[in-house]
């Protein structure tokens, strides 16, 4: 029987296919009690699955591709160490050994107790952790109930089908296999990229998770937060997913069959045509130059850039280069790191961001080095995150400043300080820079003197103080992720409140384009590079509001070159003062859909 199901879109593109049913996290677990000479057994059969899991994360580790993101290194690590407490790898023990459960009974159990303690814990970055243990156990439950519904057995047999048929020539008829999950690891993913899948579609999951920004980097068509797809689907029905309007169709009829491999054929064309827009000049219709610039998370992603020709990266989150090791990196690990960003960007700008640690993104070498304390306090994208973190550990800032200003030597280098909010942060951190050229200078290195220094304008307190900060910086880029955080006290991480962060409310877009005006009028060069520049039906409101500098993720560049392209800056403006000033968020919309019709 044919029927939709509606989630939340999560990576575009259109893919059709046959369901991968994989085992739901909640799986049906057999319960029973053991007799009194099997206990042992039955530890020993829990500690062996918990080892086999622990060996799987890392081998899988051990096999990351080099271009693989670099939150999913921290994560596989963070779920070993989930499993690797005693809260999990003893107590389910204890369970077995004094209620005498079987071990899936004493394990489940054991779930329910840290998913309760969790529940009670007044600490947003604690409770976000839940889905991970969740995540952790089902692996190990996996292993114990030999279930060949794992996504690797999945991905084996999926991949012997496709050779099968490619064997016998049919490979061409050959349906993309689509995995179907209540929830799936981030760790698991990476199968995704390996083998044969072509989409997914889960129960769970919002926006912002992790396993949501994996999808993204991934390019896989996916929407999640379907709430019952994997009760109500079979295995090798035949599915459609609608990565744009984040809906999952069941047992299409012939009629939408046809409609759907209409529209994938014609998404697949204007992905081609667009790539023909790589080597133009981005100028609108009535000639105004556009510069379009690349969000990169490690060096590897400079050759993405490249490709679809950034002019430059806007910002390189060189937090990233944190995030998937034990122990801090070096100031050579890092000016290595630098170096090659800006050699693979051949004389193009390249804006190196200062770390950018706290509240979602702390690096386990950060709680090791400083301390979980620091990070994981009631409100953490309140607390000691990014510059506000920089300053309070001034020598490993300085490793980082050095390592940037080392890069500076080979080609142009811009530094750019995150979470700007009080003028004595941006003082404090240029005294920091002067005493890292003065280290510099003592060890007679290389670098740019005059590399210019910016600030993110993400808090809404700097975008009304601008002007203090035109005074003290090169140039501003504004971070509007977190200024829709900050401005609508939404966590830009919390699912249960996803549907209230809302880039075109009216007090979110005053605040961009008071910035953009009063930067132009200041002369200070300004760009956006939150999620806001990467969406090309925001395009011609933001050139409206003035912005001249893009920066996003390459996977989006072309689709907003084209919209650029196709745009009049004149015309742009009248309607983008409308908007500005319509007040009611429906009015704002009805506007923006204008502009971008006109
Ligand atoms: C932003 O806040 O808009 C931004 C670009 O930075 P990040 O997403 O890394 O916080
Ligand atoms: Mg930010």
């Amino acid at each position: 029987m044919a029927f939709t199901l509606h989630g939340i879109p999560v990576s575009r593109g259109i893919v059709i296919g046959r369901v991968h049913l994989l085992a739901s996290a909640a799986l049906e677990v057999p319960h029973y009690l053991m007799v009194v000479g099997e206990i042992e057994d039955e530890v020993s059969r829990l500690d062996e699955a918990i080892a086999t899991v622990v060996n799987e994360l890392y081998q899988l580790q051990s096999e990351l591709p080099p271009n693989a993101p670099a939150e999913f290194a921290a994560l596989v690590d963070l779920h070993r160490l989930i499993l690797q407490d005693p809260l999990l790898s003893e107590e389910p023990g204890r369970l077995i050994r004094e209620r005498r459960y079987n071990a899936e009974w004493a394990l489940t159990n054991q779930l329910q107790a840290v998913v309760e303690q969790f529940e009670e814990m007044d600490n947003e970055y604690v409770a976000s952790r839940r889905a991970d243990v969740e995540q952790v156990v089902e692996r190990v439950l996996k292993v114990l109930t030999g279930s060949a519904h794992s996504l690797s057995t999945v991905a084996a047999e999926a991949e012997a089908e496709a050779a099968a048929a490619k064997k016998n020539g049919t490979f061409e008829d050959f349906d993309p296999m689509i995995v179907i999950a209540h929830d799936i690891a981030p760790a698991d993913m990476l199968q995704f990229k390996k083998h044969v899948f072509a989409g997914f579609a889960t129960d769970l999951g919002s926006l912002t998770a992790h396993t949501a920004i994996l999808a993204k980097s991934l390019d896989i068509p996916a929407v999640v937060g379907l709430g019952q797809a994997s009760r109500l689907l079979e295995q090798d029905e035949c599915v459609i997913v609608d990565g744009e309007a984040g809906v999952l169709i069941v047992d299409p009829s012939p009629i939408v069959l046809d409609e759907y491999r209409l529209r994938k054929r014609d998404l697949e064309l204007a992905n081609e045509k667009l790539k023909r827009l790589a080597r133009m000049q981005t100028r609108t219709l009535d000639d105004v130059s556009i510069e379009l610039h690349a969000n990169i998370e490690l060096p590897d992603d400079c050759e993405f850039a490249n490709e679809v020709g950034a002019t430059g990266i806007g910002l390189y989150r060189t937090e990233f280069l944190f995030m998937t090791r034990d122990s801090l990196p070096d100031e050579d690990e890092q000016f290595e790191a630098y170096r090659r960003v800006v050699t693979s960007m051949t004389g193009r700008p390249v804006t190196i961001r200062t770390l950018d640690i706290g509240a979602d993104k702390t690096p386990n070498a950060a709680r090791a080095e400083f301390g979980p304390g620091v990070f994981d306090t009631t409100n953490p994208a309140l607390g000691l995150r990014a510059i506000r973190f920089c300053l309070a550990e001034p020598q490993m800032f300085l490793v980082q400043l050095r390592a940037i200003l080392r890069a500076t030597a080979f080609g142009p280098v811009k530094l750019l300080i995150p979470m700007i909010a009080h003028p004595q942060e941006v003082d404090a951190a240029l005294v920091l820079i002067a005493t890292a050229k003065g280290q510099l200078d003592a060890r007679g290195l290389a670098y740019d003197r005059a590399m210019p220094v910016g600030g993110m304008i993400e808090i809404p307190a700097a975008a009304l103080s601008l002007g203090m900060f035109a005074k003290r910086l090169d140039f501003f880029s504004i971070g509007t992720n977190d200024l829709i955080q900050y401005t609508l006290a939404i966590d830009r991480t919390d699912n249960a409140v996803a549907h209230l962060y809302d880039p075109l409310h009216p007090a979110v877009l005053q605040l961009i384009a008071q910035t953009i005006a009063s930067a132009t009028r200041l002369g200070v060069p300004v760009s956006v590079c939150g999620e806001m520049a990467g969406d090309p039906m925001l395009a011609r409101l933001l050139l409206g509001l003035g912005l001249r500098q893009f920066s996003m993720h390459p996977a989006q560049l072309l689709a907003v070159k084209y919209e650029i392209l196709r745009s009049d800056v004149v015309a742009c403006e009248a309607l983008a003062k409308k908007i500005v000033a319509a007040g009611e968020p429906d009015r704002v919309r009805v506007l923006v859909d204008r502009l971008r019709a006109a």
